[in-house]
């Protein structure tokens, strides 16, 4: 089994995000999805912070995640997990 990924990776960097398919100038983060079947790794997608947040919660809470940070703080705390 593997763990969720889900942290910024990049500030200020220009890339396509995998997502919403947006040229992105910002922050850039890595988003996999916990693997729940043994056979099949999901793929690492480079996301924007809209869909990074879309993808993690959905609809619900999102606004008030976005404005804690809530991913960016988490990956300054479990920056050294792997
Ligand atoms: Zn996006």
């Amino acid at each position: 089994m593997k763990k969720l990924i889900r942290r910024l990776v990049h500030t200020k960097t220009k890339f396509l995000c995998e997502r919403c398919g947006k040229t992105i100038n910002g922050n850039q983060y890595e988003y996999r999805p916990v693997q729940y079947i043994d056979d099949y790794i999901p793929e690492t997608q480079r996301l924007c912070r809209n869909c990074i947040y879309t993808e993690s919660f959905g609809s619900k809470g999102i606004n008030l995640r976005k404005k804690n940070n809530q991913i960016e703080e988490e990956t300054i705390l479990f920056k050294d997990v792997r």
